[in-house]
């Protein structure tokens, strides 16, 4: 069984409200911290190894150590809670149930970071959170854990919550602060970064909700006994959110020990393939990391077995790997149509491409257009090069990384799933009226 350090408390009735969460020792992390120096908590988190659990997996102590300090410039964390990533929803999760956990790891990553003004960004779908997010934040204020003076420590900590509009742009951390800022979320150029010249020109961080709620259990057990959990490089545990063809859909926590084939098959997580079918493919890490079939997925080139972490999930590079990501676990069974799952995938992308980089406009929008007409058995053999052809010219040639995000998934399952995209074409009518999926397996 996976050790728990984030939902330990998840089950318990009341958590998400002061009172409860304190008696099962809630900022308690917090008073230890605030009686450490910010240097002492930042080395803590460096020697945890934690990674940033948003999807890009670079270490967090490290990008808190970037923080500019100029002399009298504010400073600001910024928690990226706009969780829009198709088949993510462990920090919705987070914030619905144990909104302390985030704020108490919002106060001593502040605290560390000296950063006075805090802001969480929240994704506009997710409207009911913001009232749990704020009630909660009231509760730690009238306890003394935020507001002026903190437990007498001298440190003052405001924390806000803005909503987003609704667009998953806005999940890149510069196009975020962009619309924290009350302008158009259109990503920024890097650099400069926004450690240096982040919200309103100011150094800042912006990590990933459940990056920061990590911080509490760091703080708790310190960083080197957080860094003996998991194993090499993959620290700590991990929430990932199963969806798709499984018995058991939801969130877990795993400490990135046991292998992809537990993890779907066992009771303790997904509890294997609805209605007893057999696995297809999944895509591991949210809709952004590429498509692995199953033989590649339970196993790695080598036939090792594939584990649940970062390190083993990337083995093979984008040929034969994918990726951790954001944790967004999506499993499909042998029933689904691998075309018309890319043109979904590609119709998303395309819709939200704020527009700025032609390659990431125009291109996202054509590769939607190309499988629609192969999905619908319109198309010819020729528009799978030229489909593999477009997003290889969108990948590394865009401002932000929705560019790639948009040709990977394209990519993925040409390589892997030619067969279907073949069949499509040369099944024009068939394809109209059952999936390569129905009539194969
Ligand atoms: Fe906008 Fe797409 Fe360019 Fe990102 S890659 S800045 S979403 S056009």
């Amino acid at each position: 069984m996976s050790k728990k350090l984030l939902l330990k408390d998840a089950h318990i009735e009341g958590i998400r409200y002061f009172e409860t969460y304190r008696k099962q020792g809630g900022y308690t992390a917090a008073e230890k911290a605030l009686k450490m120096t910010p240097d002492e908590i930042l080395e803590e988190v460096k020697a945890s190894g934690l990674r940033g659990r948003g999807g890009a997996g670079f270490p967090t102590g490290m990008k808190w150590s970037f923080l500019a300090k100029p002399e009298g410039v504010p400073r600001h964390l910024v928690v990226n809670a706009d969780e829009s990533e198709p088949g993510t929803f462990k920090d919705r999760y987070l914030m619905e149930f144990l909104p302390h956990l985030l704020i108490e790891g919002m106060l001593i990553s502040s605290y560390c970071l000296g950063s006075n003004t805090s802001y969480i960004y929240i994704r506009g779908e997710y409207s009911w959170i913001p009232d749990i997010l704020e009630e909660a934040i009231e509760e730690a204020k009238a306890a003394g854990f935020l507001g002026k003076n903190i437990l007498g420590t001298g440190f003052d900590l405001e924390i806000y919550v803005q909503r987003g509009g609704g667009a998953y742009i806005c999940g890149e951390e510069t196009a975020l602060l962009e619309s924290l800022e009350g302008k158009r979320g259109n990503p920024r150029l890097k650099p400069p970064f926004p450690a240096v010249k982040g919200l309103w020109e100011r150094p800042t961080v912006v990590n990933n909700v459940e990056s920061i709620a990590a911080i509490v259990p760091i703080i708790d057990i310190t960083g080197a006994e957080y860094a003996k959990i998991g194993v090499g490089r993959s620290t700590g545990t991990k929430l990932i959110s199963a969806c798709g063809n499984i018995n058991k859909p939801g969130v877990y926590e795993i400490d990135m020990t046991i292998t992809v084939e537990e993890f779907i098959y066992s009771d303790e997580y997904c509890g294997g393939i609805k209605d007893g079918k057999k696995l297809k493919a999944c895509i591991p890490g949210g809709s952004s990391v590429p498509i692995v079939p199953a033989n590649l997925l339970l196993r790695t080139v080598n036939g090792e077995p594939r584990y649940m972490n970062y390190e083993s999930l990337a083995d093979g590079g984008f040929a034969t790997g994918t990726m951790m990501g954001s944790g967004g676990f999506i499993v499909l069974d042998e029933d689904q149509c691998i075309v018309d799952h890319t043109m979904t995938l590609a119709r998303f992308y395309n819709h939200e491409s704020c527009g700025q980089c032609t390659p990431c406009r125009e291109g996202t929008g054509w590769m939607y257009k190309i499988l629609k007409k192969i999905e619908k058995g319109e198309g010819k053999m020729e528009d799978i090069d030229l489909l593999w052809d477009i997003q290889r010219k969108i990948e590394g040639n865009t401002i932000c990384p929705l560019g790639d995000a948009a040709a990977w998934p394209v990519a993925a399952a040409i390589r892997h799933f030619r067969d279907e995209f073949e069949w499509h074409v040369k099944n024009p009518e068939l394809s109209q009226t059952q999936n390569y999926g129905l009539a194969h397996y």
